[in-house]
C-alpha cells in the first residue's frame, strides 16, 4: 500500500520531538489517555442534546492492556471515534492539533520540567512506539479504518471490522538499546505509577488488562 506523507512541518516537530523529549517520554501515556478522555466527554455532550443517544456511565470507560509477549500497549476508548477523514486530518498535521502547545497556565507549575508541562500530544506515541496503528470506528459510522504509522515516514489507511464504536490504539513497543530501556511500558506496575501521577483527575474509569507473560 502507498504510503501517504506527512505535511512537512508535521515530519520536522516530529523527528525534533522523538529526539529531544526522551527524559519525559512516559508522558506519552497522559496524552493518549487525555485523547480518549476528549473522545468520551464528545460523545457526553452529544448525548445530552440528541434524544437519539443515551449516556450510560457504565459503558464508557478507558483501558490500557499490555501484552508482553506481543510487545504492545493498547490504549481503547468508548468515545466518539474518528471517520476516516478525521484520522487523516488529526493525526496526519501535527500542526492541525493543539499538539506541542503549552497547556493552560495554571498547569504550568514548575519551570525546570518545562517539558513535561507540554501537551505533546497523539504524535508523543512515537517516543516509546515503532509502529502505532489506530483503529477507529466513528459514531454514526458504518465503516471502520485503521490508520498505521511508524513515524516520519507517513501512514497508510485501511478499511478494517470493528463492532463498536470507540478507539483502539495499539503500540509496538521499541526494542531496549544500551542507552534506554523501553520494557518500563509493558509493566502493569509502572503503567499505574504514570497513570496516577498524570490521570489521577480523568472523570471515567481506566481500567488495566494485563495480557501474556
Ligand atoms: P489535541 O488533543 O491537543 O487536539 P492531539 O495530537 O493529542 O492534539 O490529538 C489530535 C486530534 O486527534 C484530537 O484533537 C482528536 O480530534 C483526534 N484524536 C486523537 N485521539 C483520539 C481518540 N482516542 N478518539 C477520538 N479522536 C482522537
Ligand atoms: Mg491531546
Amino acid at each position: 500500500m502507498a504510503k501517504k506523507q506527512f505535511k512537512a512541518e508535521s515530519k520536522r516537530l516530529l523527528e525534533m520531538m522523538i529526539n529531544s523529549i526522551y527524559s519525559q517520554r512516559e508522558v506519552f501515556l497522559r496524552e493518549l489517555i487525555s485523547n480518549a478522555s476528549d473522545a468520551i466527554d464528545k460523545i457526553y455532550y452529544k448525548a445530552l442534546t440528541d434524544d437519539s443517544l443515551t449516556f450510560d456511565q457504565d459503558s464508557y470507560y478507558i483501558k490500557v492492556t499490555p501484552n508482553k509477549d506481543n510487545r504492545t500497549l493498547t490504549i481503547t476508548d468508548t468515545g466518539i471515534g474518528m471517520t476516516k477523514e478525521e484520522l487523516e486530518t488529526n493525526l496526519g498535521t501535527i500542526a492541525k492539533s493543539g499538539s506541542l502547545s503549552f497547556k493552560n497556565e495554571n498547569e504550568i507549575k514548575d519551570g525546570h520540567d518545562i517539558i513535561g508541562q507540554f501537551g505533546v500530544g497523539f504524535y508523543a506515541a512515537f517516543m516509546v512506539a515503532d509502529v502505532v496503528t489506530v483503529v477507529s470506528k466513528a459514531l454514526g459510522s458504518d465503516e471502520a479504518y485503521k490508520w498505521e504509522s511508524t513515524g516520519a515516514d507517513g501512514y497508510t489507511l485501511e478499511v478494517v471490522e470493528k463492532e463498536t464504536v470507540g478507539t483502539e490504539i495499539t503500540l509496538k513497543i521499541k526494542e531496549n538499546t544500551e542507552d534506554d530501556q523501553y520494557d518500563e511500558f509493558l509493566e502493569e506496575y509502572r503503567l499505574k505509577e504514570i497513570i496516577k501521577k498524570y490521570s489521577d483527575f480523568i472523570r471515567y474509569p481506566i481500567k488495566m488488562d494485563v495480557k501474556g507473560q
